[in-house]
């Protein structure tokens, strides 16, 4: 398997473990671009949001619950912060593993560029 967030999900990648349950895990992004930024992924293997099936839903749902815990748990949920699931080439998807980017600890800017 060469996608390297089945390789952190799998414990064969180093990546501290911010919050897993069965399905998902949250880690720390490797470049932070805020002074939060984690990322939550399904621990199964999902390309995109525009591949996922009838039957990957529930696993959509239980990232976005983690996405909402580890907000709470690092303390952004009070200031607030943002979540990004980057879709695609126009979307700026460089890892081909479904991921939610949790970002918070400064105001952010709109629109994205
Ligand atoms: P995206 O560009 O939306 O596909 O996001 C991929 C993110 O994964 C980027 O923000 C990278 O910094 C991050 N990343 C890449 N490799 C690792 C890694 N080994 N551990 C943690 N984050 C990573
Ligand atoms: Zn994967």
């Amino acid at each position: 398997m060469d996608c390297i967030f089945c390789q952190i999900a799998a414990g064969e990648l180093p990546a501290e473990r911010v919050y897993e349950d069965e399905d998902t895990l949250a880690f720390p992004d490797l470049r932070p671009r805020a002074p939060h930024h984690l990322l939550v992924i399904p621990k199964r293997h999902l390309d995109s949001l525009a591949g996922a099936r009838d039957e990957d839903w529930p696993a959509v749902a239980a990232c976005l619950r983690t996405v909402a815990h580890v907000a709470r748990t690092r303390g952004m949920d009070q200031a607030g912060y943002r979540v990004v699931a980057n879709v695609g080439v126009d979307g700026g998807q460089t890892v081909n593993h479904l991921h939610w980017h949790v970002l918070g600890g400064r105001l952010m800017t709109w629109p994205p560029g």
